[in-house]
């Protein structure tokens, strides 16, 4: 149980929307989405660079609340980096019962102790310019139920996650995209088959809406 004082706790949230999750094992579902402020990295290809500093504080009861109203079963608590915010979302999250629940992190910082359904990482590779802030030691914590992104913007970004995840035996799912426009899925597509990887090939669903395809 949460105390009072727990509950008065805030988050500095950018923005709380429904949409169709993009990305990973829960791709095509309707999802409320919180997304917190502030990131402490800063990749090149970034696509939320408005969440660095723009949001509001609200209080973890008012965060429950909206996730129980909403009418959909997945969470989305997404950045910015969420585990900026470790402990208050874990304050968050096992008040939430029924509801399947995601945190996206960027890899920078350990998992350990966060409590959701399912963690989605990043291990972020040369073409982000952020791959040396990585803590590779967190690749050993995933849980088969939860995921590994790889974000390919380049055929050195998949040599390089090949290398690093031969060495670090990943439980979970491995999901390897394309930057969006700056590379070429059939090329992802190649590199798994010709290396005879496990690695789930997908796309940024969310980028194809707003193609309207
Ligand atoms: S970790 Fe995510 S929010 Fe932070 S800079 Fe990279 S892409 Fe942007």
């Amino acid at each position: 149980m949460s105390s009072i004082k727990d509950q008065k706790k805030t988050i500095k949230i950018n923005e709380i929307f429904y949409d169709i999750e993009g990305e990973g094992k829960y791709q095509g579902y309707p999802t409320l989405f919180i997304r917190v402020t502030g990131c402490n990295l800063r990749c090149k290809w970034c696509d939320t660079k408005y969440a660095y500093f723009n949001g509001k504080n609200i209080s973890i009861k008012k965060i429950i609340s909206i996730i129980k109203k909403s009418p959909y079963k997945n969470v989305n608590i997404t950045g910015g980096e969420p585990l900026l915010y470790k402990k208050t979302i874990n304050l968050i999250t096992k008040k939430i019962k029924n509801k399947i629940i995601t945190i996206e992190t960027n890899g920078s910082i350990s998992i350990k102790g966060i409590k959701a359904d399912n963690i989605s990482m990043d291990l972020k590779l040369p073409s982000s310019g952020e791959s040396d802030k990585m803590i590779l030691s967190n690749l050993k914590l995933l849980r088969p139920k939860d995921q590994l992104k790889l974000v390919i913007g380049s055929y050195e970004d998949m040599i390089y996650a090949n290398k690093i995840l031969k060495k670090y035996k990943v439980k979970s799912t491995i999901i390897a995209q394309p930057v969006y426009k700056k590379f070429k899925l059939i090329n992802i597509k190649n590199f798994v088959l010709k290396n005879k990887l496990n690695w789930k090939v997908s796309i940024q669903m969310h980028k194809m809406f707003e193609k309207d395809v």
